[in-house]
């Protein structure tokens, strides 16, 4: 069995753009407005002679009490479901939000292996943009670039160390 890895976060993280890396298509749609992956969509990734499956979902709002957000939040639970691994993505430049927060404490109910992950970090000096996601108590905060494609190789090394 392939291992699984579950890519979640708000709208408008980079989840798709990621998806695309770590699968190197172009399946996932990437958008500039919120919410446009309402499914899950799966894909195959390898590196080096280790493979495994990536699903991108929607953005996610764990209380989500109607319509589309509902719809995308059951969604994502049931991503979460399936993965071995949940790479949670927030974004390095536009900071911390409530929804993040909320995500957060879903995953550290869920008590699965996860990894945070800052997004679009290309540029930024390590250091003070962030150490606020330390806040979300999901330990170790990865800085990655999905577009310039920075960070991906140990993102992928250390989501299938444990596996
Ligand atoms: P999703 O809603 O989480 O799936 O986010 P998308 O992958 O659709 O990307 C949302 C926006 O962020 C798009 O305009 C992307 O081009 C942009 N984006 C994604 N990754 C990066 C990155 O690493 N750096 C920067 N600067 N922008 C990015
Ligand atoms: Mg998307």
């Amino acid at each position: 069995m392939k291992p699984v890895l579950a890519l979640v976060g708000r709208p408008n993280v980079g989840k798709s753009t990621l998806f695309n890396r770590l699968t190197k298509s172009r399946d996932a749609i990437v958008a500039d407005f919120a919410g446009l992956t309402r499914d899950r969509h799966y894909g195959n990734g390898r590196q080096g002679k280790h493979e495994y499956i990536v699903i991108d979902t929607g953005g996610f709002e764990p209380d989500a009490e109607s319509g589309i957000y509902k719809e995308m939040a059951k969604q994502t639970r049931q991503a979460v479901a399936e993965a071995d691994v949940v790479i949670f993505v927030v974004d390095a430049r536009g900071g911390l939000s409530a929804q993040d927060h909320d995500i957060a404490k879903y995953l550290r109910r869920l008590g699965k292996p996860c990894i945070l992950t800052a997004n679009k970090a290309e540029g930024m000096k390590e250091g003070h943009q962030l150490v606020d996601f330390y806040e979300l108590g999901l330990g170790e905060v990865y800085p990655i670039s999905a577009a310039h494609g920075q960070g991906i190789r140990d993102l992928v090394d250390l989501a299938l160390a444990p596996l």
